[in-house]
This record gives structure tokens, sequence and C-alpha cells, in this order.
């Protein structure tokens, strides 16, 4: 096996999770310090990624974790107490010596999501592995995100390979909507679900 791929396969805290909340800890507020613009937009093979610009953060215990970009996978990797979502977001934030917390977002199907149709609409334009410059608010971005900010916490990975672990998960409570019409678009622009299997928790604790 490729070494670059062993944590894949022998990690026992690997994302994703089917979330059962196994403590009430009355977790903190995230404390989500968006200010900057996206700046461009890949398909990397694996999914749909928006790179941000620098100057926003997810502030943990006094670190900046320096949001890096957001992606997304048809059908959700997590699920939430058994039930699969059409659509997760991921918000990847990095320290600078490279400690990582993601923020996810699940989707259910209802009315089309504006922020979502703008990132959508540059399906047409995307080559595999090729970068294009693109131009998102910051508040367009946010959007992205429900304004009731609670959330289930965990320790997981990576859910691509090198699926390295120690990644602060947090995962909100609060679906936001997509259409039938944007869940069919990923769909036919990837033609596979890009979703990773769930994985055992190994008696992780999930806080809420
Ligand atoms: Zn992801």
């Amino acid at each position: 096996m490729n070494t670059k791929y062993k944590m894949c396969a022998q990690g026992k805290q690997q994302t994703p999770i089917n979330i059962v909340p196994s403590k009430d800890v009355d977790l903190k507020p995230l404390d989500l310090q968006y200010k900057a613009d996206a700046k461009s937009i890949i398909n990397n093979g694996h999914t749909i990624q928006v790179n941000v610009a620098e100057g926003s953060v997810l502030k943990i215990d006094g670190v900046d974790y320096k949001l890096k970009q957001f992606h997304f996978h048809v059908p959700s990797e997590n699920n939430i107490k058994g039930d699969s979502f059409p659509l997760e977001a991921h918000f990847v934030h990095a320290t600078d010596d490279g400690k990582l917390a993601v923020v996810a977002v699940m989707f259910k199907e209802g009315a089309a999501n504006a922020s979502l149709a703008k990132i959508w609409k540059e399906f047409p334009n995307l080559e595999v592995g090729k970068a294009l410059p693109f131009s998102m608010s910051v508040d367009e971005i946010k959007a992205l995100m429900p304004e009731n900010k609670d959330y289930y916490k965990f320790m997981g990975s990576l859910t691509t390979p090198p699926c390295s672990e120690n990644v602060k998960w947090h995962v909100l409570k609060t679906p936001l909507t997509i259409s039938k019409e944007q869940i069919n678009a990923f769909f036919s622009q990837f033609g596979f679900p890009n979703n990773r299997p769930i994985q055992n928790t190994n008696g992780r604790v999930v806080e809420e």
C-alpha cells in the first residue's frame, strides 16, 4: 500500500462518522471571524473547491485557524443520528503550524441557495486541476452557513488522502436548503457521488 494512504486504512480517528452525541458539555459558540472574499475556484477531481483570500479565521482557544477553502460533497459524508443529507459543505481552516479545523454545513432539499447558484454557474468553465479566478464576497460566503451555529464537535480526519488525523470537526446542527436542480447539477458535474463511506468512531466522544 502507498504509505501516503496508510492513515486512511489504519487510522482510528477517521471522518466521516454517523454523529450520535455522547456528551452534553454546553459548547462555546463558534468564534467565526470571516472577513475575506473568495479568490479562485477549482475542480480538483474529488470536489469543487473555492479558495479564499487571507483574512478569515475561526478562533479556537485563542488560536487563529485561517479559512483556506471550502468544498462540497454530494451526498453528505457525515450522517446525523443516521440521517444522510443531499449535500455537505466543508470549510477547511489551518493554523500557521498546520493544525486543522473543519466546519461542516448540511443542506436538505428545498429552496435553491443563491450562493451555491453563483458557484454552480462556474461548472461549465471548470477543467479538472485548473483553478480559475472567482469572485464571491465574504457575505455570500457567510450565506453558506445557517444563522444558528450550534454544532457537534469531535476529533477526526481529512476525508480524502492523506486522511490526516487530529482534525477538529464542528458539524452545524441546522441545515440550509439546496434545490433538486442544484443537487442534480453537482451530480452531473462529477458523474459519481463524492462522499467517503462512514468510518468507525472507535469510541470517540461527540460533544454538543
Ligand atoms: Zn470535504
